[in-house]
Protein backbone atom coordinates (compact mmCIF):
# COMPACT_ATOMS: atom_id res chain seq x y z
CA UNK A 1 0.00 0.00 0.00
CA UNK A 2 2.75 2.32 -0.23
CA UNK A 3 0.97 3.77 -3.25
CA UNK A 4 -2.03 4.78 -1.83
CA UNK A 5 0.25 6.12 1.69
CA UNK A 6 2.56 8.45 -1.54
CA UNK A 7 -0.77 9.47 -3.14
CA UNK A 8 -2.27 10.41 -0.07
CA UNK A 9 0.37 12.39 1.73
CA UNK A 10 0.84 14.13 -1.63
CA UNK A 11 -2.68 14.95 -1.40
CA UNK A 12 -2.79 15.78 1.69
CA UNK A 13 0.24 18.27 1.14
CA UNK A 14 -1.50 20.11 -1.65
CA UNK A 15 -4.76 20.80 0.55
CA UNK A 16 -2.41 22.18 3.17
CA UNK A 17 -1.37 19.68 5.80
CA UNK A 18 1.36 18.42 7.16
CA UNK A 19 2.45 15.30 6.97
CA UNK A 20 5.12 12.88 7.83
CA UNK A 21 5.78 9.16 7.15
CA UNK A 22 5.36 7.36 10.93
CA UNK A 23 6.80 4.24 9.19
CA UNK A 24 6.49 2.30 5.93
CA UNK A 25 2.24 1.83 6.13
CA UNK A 26 1.93 4.93 8.60
CA UNK A 27 1.34 8.64 8.07
CA UNK A 28 0.98 11.47 10.70
CA UNK A 29 -0.78 14.24 9.58
CA UNK A 30 -1.77 17.46 11.04
CA UNK A 31 -4.60 18.86 8.52
CA UNK A 32 -6.10 22.59 8.82
CA UNK A 33 -9.59 22.48 10.44
CA UNK A 34 -11.79 22.51 6.91
CA UNK A 35 -9.65 18.96 5.63
CA UNK A 36 -10.18 17.62 8.72
CA UNK A 37 -13.56 18.02 8.58
CA UNK A 38 -14.27 16.86 4.62
CA UNK A 39 -12.27 13.73 5.73
CA UNK A 40 -13.70 13.51 9.42
CA UNK A 41 -10.29 12.98 10.63
CA UNK A 42 -8.95 14.21 14.10
CA UNK A 43 -6.58 17.12 14.30
CA UNK A 44 -3.69 14.98 14.59
CA UNK A 45 -3.78 11.88 12.89
CA UNK A 46 -2.28 8.48 12.35
CA UNK A 47 -3.42 6.82 8.98
CA UNK A 48 -2.81 2.97 8.37
CA UNK A 49 -2.52 1.81 5.05
CA UNK A 50 -1.53 -1.73 6.10
CA UNK A 51 -1.93 -4.27 8.28
CA UNK A 52 -0.20 -2.47 11.30
CA UNK A 53 -2.57 -0.62 13.23
CA UNK A 54 -1.37 0.93 16.29
CA UNK A 55 -3.70 2.19 18.77
CA UNK A 56 -6.02 4.92 17.26
CA UNK A 57 -4.86 4.91 13.76
CA UNK A 58 -7.15 5.27 11.40
CA UNK A 59 -7.68 3.18 8.71
CA UNK A 60 -7.10 3.97 5.25
CA UNK A 61 -8.01 1.57 2.12
CA UNK A 62 -9.25 1.01 -1.26
CA UNK A 63 -12.39 -0.68 0.34
CA UNK A 64 -15.46 1.81 2.18
CA UNK A 65 -15.91 5.17 1.94
CA UNK A 66 -12.29 6.68 1.51
CA UNK A 67 -12.57 6.44 -2.26
CA UNK A 68 -15.55 8.53 -1.97
CA UNK A 69 -14.01 10.72 0.56
CA UNK A 70 -10.64 11.08 -1.48
CA UNK A 71 -12.94 11.28 -4.80
CA UNK A 72 -14.55 14.33 -3.45
CA UNK A 73 -11.19 16.27 -2.24
CA UNK A 74 -9.96 15.44 -5.71
CA UNK A 75 -12.85 17.03 -7.36
CA UNK A 76 -12.43 17.21 -11.04
CA UNK A 77 -8.60 17.76 -10.43
CA UNK A 78 -6.52 14.82 -12.57
CA UNK A 79 -9.24 14.16 -14.98
CA UNK A 80 -7.09 15.25 -18.20
CA UNK A 81 -3.41 15.92 -18.30
CA UNK A 82 -1.39 16.34 -21.37
CA UNK A 83 2.26 15.21 -20.70
CA UNK A 84 5.29 14.62 -22.84
CA UNK A 85 8.19 12.22 -22.98
CA UNK A 86 11.23 11.99 -24.44
CA UNK A 87 13.21 8.66 -24.17
CA UNK A 88 16.39 8.23 -25.27
CA UNK A 89 16.02 4.86 -27.62
CA UNK A 90 17.57 4.56 -31.14
CA UNK A 91 14.94 3.90 -33.68
CA UNK A 92 14.52 0.43 -34.86
CA UNK A 93 17.19 -0.91 -37.08
CA UNK A 94 14.74 -3.03 -39.17
CA UNK A 95 11.58 -1.32 -39.97
CA UNK A 96 10.36 -3.60 -42.58
CA UNK A 97 10.74 -6.68 -40.67
CA UNK A 98 8.43 -5.55 -38.05
CA UNK A 99 6.48 -4.31 -40.52
CA UNK A 100 5.77 -7.54 -42.03
CA UNK A 101 5.39 -9.00 -38.28
CA UNK A 102 2.61 -5.74 -37.59
CA UNK A 103 0.56 -6.50 -41.36
CA UNK A 104 -1.31 -8.22 -42.09
CA UNK A 105 -3.48 -7.77 -44.97
CA UNK A 106 -5.12 -10.63 -46.71
CA UNK A 107 -6.86 -8.74 -49.66
CA UNK A 108 -4.10 -5.92 -50.30
CA UNK A 109 -0.19 -5.55 -50.95
CA UNK A 110 2.13 -3.00 -49.14
CA UNK A 111 5.62 -1.93 -49.05
CA UNK A 112 7.49 0.31 -47.26
CA UNK A 113 8.23 3.37 -48.65
CA UNK A 114 9.88 5.82 -46.01
CA UNK A 115 10.77 5.80 -41.95
CA UNK A 116 11.32 9.28 -40.14
CA UNK A 117 11.43 10.94 -36.95
CA UNK A 118 7.70 12.12 -36.24
CA UNK A 119 6.10 13.62 -33.19
CA UNK A 120 2.02 11.97 -32.22
CA UNK A 121 -0.15 12.48 -29.37
CA UNK A 122 -1.59 9.13 -28.02
CA UNK A 123 -4.92 9.76 -26.01
CA UNK A 124 -5.38 7.45 -23.14
CA UNK A 125 -8.47 6.89 -21.92
CA UNK A 126 -9.80 4.98 -18.78
CA UNK A 127 -13.24 4.22 -18.36
CA UNK A 128 -14.81 2.56 -14.99
CA UNK A 129 -17.07 0.12 -15.40
CA UNK A 130 -19.55 -1.22 -12.97
CA UNK A 131 -21.51 -4.88 -13.77
CA UNK A 132 -24.03 -5.44 -11.72
CA UNK A 133 -26.04 -8.50 -11.53
CA UNK A 134 -26.79 -10.70 -8.55
CA UNK A 135 -22.68 -10.19 -8.10
CA UNK A 136 -21.13 -7.26 -9.08
CA UNK A 137 -17.93 -6.75 -10.98
CA UNK A 138 -15.62 -3.41 -10.96
CA UNK A 139 -12.90 -2.25 -12.86
CA UNK A 140 -10.98 -0.19 -15.00
CA UNK A 141 -10.39 -0.49 -18.74
CA UNK A 142 -8.18 1.62 -20.76
CA UNK A 143 -8.21 2.37 -24.05
CA UNK A 144 -5.45 4.55 -25.67
CA UNK A 145 -5.07 6.10 -29.57
CA UNK A 146 -2.41 7.99 -31.60
CA UNK A 147 -4.10 10.87 -33.03
CA UNK A 148 -1.67 10.78 -35.88
CA UNK A 149 -2.13 7.45 -37.10
CA UNK A 150 -5.41 6.49 -35.70
CA UNK A 151 -3.90 2.92 -34.18
CA UNK A 152 -5.51 1.93 -31.17
CA UNK A 153 -3.51 0.00 -28.45
CA UNK A 154 -4.85 -2.29 -26.16
CA UNK A 155 -2.62 -4.78 -23.91
CA UNK A 156 0.31 -2.51 -24.96
CA UNK A 157 -1.42 -0.09 -22.54
CA UNK A 158 -0.55 -1.94 -19.24
CA UNK A 159 3.01 -1.49 -20.23
CA UNK A 160 3.09 2.41 -21.40
CA UNK A 161 1.32 3.43 -17.78
CA UNK A 162 3.96 1.06 -15.61
CA UNK A 163 6.51 3.29 -18.20
CA UNK A 164 4.82 6.28 -17.53
CA UNK A 165 4.26 5.90 -13.79
CA UNK A 166 7.96 4.69 -13.32
CA UNK A 167 9.09 7.80 -14.58
CA UNK A 168 8.50 10.60 -11.96
CA UNK A 169 10.03 13.51 -14.25
CA UNK A 170 6.24 14.86 -15.67
CA UNK A 171 7.25 17.33 -18.18
CA UNK A 172 4.59 19.76 -19.86
CA UNK A 173 4.93 19.57 -23.29
CA UNK A 174 7.44 22.43 -24.80
CA UNK A 175 5.61 24.72 -27.60
CA UNK A 176 7.47 22.80 -30.12
CA UNK A 177 6.69 19.75 -29.57
CA UNK A 178 2.63 20.68 -28.98
CA UNK A 179 3.34 22.18 -33.01
CA UNK A 180 4.72 18.99 -34.07
CA UNK A 181 2.41 17.21 -32.48
CA UNK A 182 -1.36 16.43 -34.22
CA UNK A 183 -3.94 18.74 -32.37
CA UNK A 184 -6.63 16.93 -30.79
CA UNK A 185 -8.84 15.10 -32.57
CA UNK A 186 -12.63 16.22 -32.49
CA UNK A 187 -14.99 15.01 -29.50
CA UNK A 188 -16.86 13.44 -31.84
CA UNK A 189 -14.63 11.51 -33.72
CA UNK A 190 -13.04 10.48 -30.33
CA UNK A 191 -16.84 9.54 -29.37
CA UNK A 192 -17.44 7.65 -32.45
CA UNK A 193 -14.38 5.62 -32.27
CA UNK A 194 -14.44 4.66 -28.38
CA UNK A 195 -18.10 3.80 -29.22
CA UNK A 196 -16.92 1.01 -31.44
CA UNK A 197 -14.19 -0.37 -29.68
CA UNK A 198 -14.84 -0.08 -26.16
CA UNK A 199 -18.08 -2.47 -25.90
CA UNK A 200 -16.53 -5.26 -27.62
CA UNK A 201 -13.30 -4.81 -25.65
CA UNK A 202 -15.66 -4.28 -22.31
CA UNK A 203 -17.27 -7.69 -23.79
CA UNK A 204 -14.99 -9.81 -24.03
CA UNK A 205 -12.89 -8.65 -20.48
CA UNK A 206 -15.99 -9.35 -18.75
CA UNK A 207 -17.05 -12.64 -20.70
CA UNK A 208 -15.70 -15.11 -17.56
CA UNK A 209 -18.11 -12.95 -15.12
CA UNK A 210 -20.82 -13.26 -18.06
CA UNK A 211 -20.41 -16.96 -18.28
CA UNK A 212 -20.84 -17.55 -14.97
CA UNK A 213 -23.89 -15.08 -14.78
CA UNK A 214 -25.10 -17.73 -17.36
CA UNK A 215 -24.63 -20.26 -15.25
CA UNK A 216 -25.98 -19.86 -12.23
CA UNK A 217 -28.88 -18.50 -13.99
CA UNK A 218 -29.40 -21.92 -15.86
CA UNK A 219 -28.98 -23.81 -12.95
CA UNK A 220 -31.68 -22.05 -11.04
CA UNK A 221 -33.99 -21.90 -13.61
CA UNK A 222 -33.58 -25.96 -14.55
CA UNK A 223 -34.52 -26.54 -10.68
CA UNK A 224 -37.15 -23.88 -11.16
CA UNK A 225 -38.46 -26.31 -13.48
CA UNK A 226 -37.74 -29.51 -12.41
CA UNK A 227 -39.42 -28.63 -9.04
CA UNK A 228 -42.60 -27.40 -10.58
CA UNK A 229 -42.60 -29.93 -13.11
CA UNK A 230 -43.19 -32.76 -10.35
CA UNK A 231 -45.90 -31.01 -8.59
CA UNK A 232 -47.77 -30.42 -12.36
CA UNK A 233 -47.63 -33.83 -12.72
CA UNK A 234 -48.80 -35.05 -9.54
CA UNK A 235 -51.54 -32.30 -9.28
CA UNK A 236 -52.40 -33.72 -13.31
CA UNK A 237 -52.43 -37.48 -11.91
CA UNK A 238 -54.70 -36.68 -8.91
CA UNK A 239 -57.03 -34.95 -11.76
CA UNK A 240 -56.66 -38.40 -14.11
CA UNK A 241 -58.25 -40.20 -10.55
CA UNK A 242 -60.35 -37.55 -9.39
CA UNK A 243 -63.90 -39.10 -8.22
CA UNK A 244 -65.94 -36.38 -8.31
CA UNK A 245 -66.67 -32.71 -10.16
CA UNK A 246 -65.51 -30.75 -6.48
CA UNK A 247 -62.70 -33.08 -6.25
CA UNK A 248 -61.40 -32.03 -10.25
CA UNK A 249 -62.50 -28.62 -10.20
CA UNK A 250 -59.64 -28.75 -6.90
CA UNK A 251 -56.83 -29.82 -8.97
CA UNK A 252 -57.89 -27.98 -12.35
CA UNK A 253 -57.30 -24.96 -9.60
CA UNK A 254 -54.16 -26.53 -8.53
CA UNK A 255 -53.01 -26.77 -12.17
CA UNK A 256 -53.61 -23.33 -12.61
CA UNK A 257 -51.95 -21.94 -9.41
CA UNK A 258 -48.65 -23.99 -10.47
CA UNK A 259 -48.63 -22.84 -13.45
CA UNK A 260 -49.25 -19.05 -12.05
CA UNK A 261 -46.75 -19.84 -9.39
CA UNK A 262 -43.89 -20.71 -12.24
CA UNK A 263 -44.30 -17.87 -14.24
CA UNK A 264 -43.69 -15.20 -11.55
CA UNK A 265 -40.45 -17.45 -10.26
CA UNK A 266 -39.48 -17.00 -14.00
CA UNK A 267 -40.08 -13.48 -13.46
CA UNK A 268 -38.30 -13.50 -10.37
CA UNK A 269 -35.14 -14.74 -11.63
CA UNK A 270 -34.76 -12.95 -14.99
CA UNK A 271 -35.11 -9.63 -12.63
CA UNK A 272 -32.46 -10.93 -10.27
CA UNK A 273 -30.01 -12.36 -13.28
CA UNK A 274 -30.42 -8.65 -15.25
CA UNK A 275 -27.58 -7.13 -15.56
CA UNK A 276 -26.72 -3.39 -15.52
CA UNK A 277 -23.87 -1.83 -16.76
CA UNK A 278 -22.62 1.67 -16.39
CA UNK A 279 -19.19 2.65 -17.78
CA UNK A 280 -18.00 6.34 -16.99
CA UNK A 281 -15.11 8.12 -18.46
CA UNK A 282 -13.00 8.77 -15.75
CA UNK A 283 -9.64 10.15 -17.31
CA UNK A 284 -8.11 10.77 -20.27
CA UNK A 285 -3.76 11.45 -20.48
CA UNK A 286 -2.86 13.44 -23.43
CA UNK A 287 0.85 11.99 -24.21
CA UNK A 288 3.23 13.71 -26.51
CA UNK A 289 5.71 11.40 -27.78
CA UNK A 290 8.68 11.68 -30.36
CA UNK A 291 8.06 8.02 -32.42
CA UNK A 292 9.44 6.63 -35.47
CA UNK A 293 6.90 6.98 -38.24
CA UNK A 294 7.09 4.23 -41.23
CA UNK A 295 4.93 5.42 -44.21
CA UNK A 296 3.58 2.41 -46.00
CA UNK A 297 1.96 2.26 -49.32
CA UNK A 298 -0.72 0.12 -49.69
CA UNK A 299 -2.42 -1.60 -53.03
CA UNK A 300 -5.79 -2.94 -53.90
CA UNK A 301 -6.43 -3.54 -57.28
CA UNK A 302 -5.58 -0.15 -58.62
CA UNK A 303 -5.99 1.99 -56.26
CA UNK A 304 -3.28 3.15 -53.78
CA UNK A 305 -2.67 4.56 -50.82
CA UNK A 306 0.01 5.44 -48.08
CA UNK A 307 -0.69 5.34 -44.47
CA UNK A 308 1.69 5.20 -41.04
CA UNK A 309 2.21 3.79 -38.60
CA UNK A 310 4.45 4.97 -35.52
CA UNK A 311 7.04 2.52 -33.72
CA UNK A 312 6.33 3.64 -30.08
CA UNK A 313 9.91 4.31 -28.53
CA UNK A 314 7.99 3.84 -24.86
CA UNK A 315 6.97 0.18 -25.59
CA UNK A 316 9.99 -0.16 -27.81
CA UNK A 317 7.41 -1.97 -30.67
CA UNK A 318 5.63 -0.86 -33.67
CA UNK A 319 1.53 0.13 -32.86
CA UNK A 320 -0.97 -1.72 -34.74
CA UNK A 321 -2.03 -0.58 -37.89
CA UNK A 322 -5.06 1.72 -37.58
CA UNK A 323 -8.33 0.23 -37.60
CA UNK A 324 -11.12 3.16 -39.79
CA UNK A 325 -14.12 1.15 -39.16
CA UNK A 326 -15.07 -1.60 -36.58
CA UNK A 327 -13.28 -2.72 -33.22
CA UNK A 328 -10.30 -3.93 -34.72
CA UNK A 329 -9.49 -6.81 -32.40
CA UNK A 330 -8.00 -8.53 -34.35
CA UNK A 331 -4.08 -7.87 -36.33
CA UNK A 332 -5.55 -8.18 -39.70
CA UNK A 333 -7.02 -5.75 -41.65
CA UNK A 334 -9.38 -5.44 -45.10
CA UNK A 335 -8.85 -3.02 -47.51
CA UNK A 336 -11.77 -1.72 -48.87
CA UNK A 337 -12.24 -0.98 -52.96
CA UNK A 338 -13.33 2.43 -52.57
CA UNK A 339 -11.50 4.32 -50.71
CA UNK A 340 -8.73 1.13 -48.97
CA UNK A 341 -10.03 1.77 -46.20
CA UNK A 342 -8.45 -0.47 -43.39
CA UNK A 343 -11.42 -1.50 -41.32
CA UNK A 344 -11.17 -5.38 -39.36
CA UNK A 345 -13.35 -7.89 -41.59
CA UNK A 346 -16.71 -7.71 -40.28
CA UNK A 347 -16.52 -3.67 -41.26
CA UNK A 348 -16.95 -5.02 -44.48
CA UNK A 349 -19.10 -7.69 -44.00
CA UNK A 350 -22.54 -8.47 -45.87
CA UNK A 351 -25.18 -6.33 -44.81
CA UNK A 352 -28.04 -7.60 -42.06
CA UNK A 353 -30.65 -6.67 -44.30
CA UNK A 354 -29.46 -7.74 -47.81
CA UNK A 355 -26.66 -9.57 -47.74
CA UNK A 356 -24.51 -7.53 -49.96
CA UNK A 357 -20.89 -6.38 -48.35
CA UNK A 358 -20.05 -2.83 -48.02
CA UNK A 359 -17.56 -1.01 -45.85
CA UNK A 360 -18.68 0.27 -42.67
CA UNK A 361 -15.94 3.61 -43.15
CA UNK A 362 -17.28 4.48 -46.70
CA UNK A 363 -21.01 4.54 -45.63
CA UNK A 364 -21.31 4.55 -41.56
CA UNK A 365 -24.73 5.72 -41.73
CA UNK A 366 -26.67 3.17 -43.54
CA UNK A 367 -26.17 -0.23 -45.98
CA UNK A 368 -25.17 1.86 -49.56
CA UNK A 369 -27.75 -1.21 -51.36
CA UNK A 370 -30.55 -1.07 -49.29
CA UNK A 371 -30.28 1.77 -47.01
CA UNK A 372 -30.39 -0.43 -43.59
CA UNK A 373 -29.29 1.93 -41.02
CA UNK A 374 -25.71 0.94 -39.60
CA UNK A 375 -26.79 1.74 -35.98
CA UNK A 376 -29.35 -0.66 -36.11
CA UNK A 377 -26.71 -3.20 -36.40
CA UNK A 378 -24.48 -1.85 -33.68
CA UNK A 379 -27.73 -2.19 -31.50
CA UNK A 380 -28.18 -5.77 -32.46
CA UNK A 381 -24.32 -6.75 -31.20
CA UNK A 382 -23.95 -4.59 -28.39
CA UNK A 383 -27.05 -3.41 -27.25
CA UNK A 384 -26.72 -4.58 -23.82
CA UNK A 385 -23.21 -2.76 -23.53
CA UNK A 386 -24.32 0.86 -24.59
CA UNK A 387 -22.37 3.31 -23.27
ZN1 LIG B 1 -28.25 -3.67 -47.27
ZN1 LIG C 1 -14.09 2.26 -47.36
Amino acid sequence: MADLRDFMADLLEREGAAVDPAGPDLLEVLAPPPLRERLGLPEMALLAFGAERPAGAVPVGLDGDWLERVGALLGERGRRAVRMVVPEVAPPADPERLLGHALELPNAVWRLKGAAPAWTRYRLLSFRYTALSDEKREGVLRLGLNMATGALLDGEQAVLWDRLAADPDWRTPTPEALRAAPSPWPAERVDALVRAALPPRLSAHLAPFLRSLRRRLDRDRDRLHEYHQDLHREAAKRLATARDDAERQRETARLEAIAREYTGKLDDLRHNYALALTVERVQALDLILPVHRLSVLIRRRKGERVVSLDWNPLLRQLDPPPVEAGAGLERARLVCDERLHLTDAAAQGPCVSCGKPFCRACHPQACPKCGHSAQAEDDAMFGSLAV
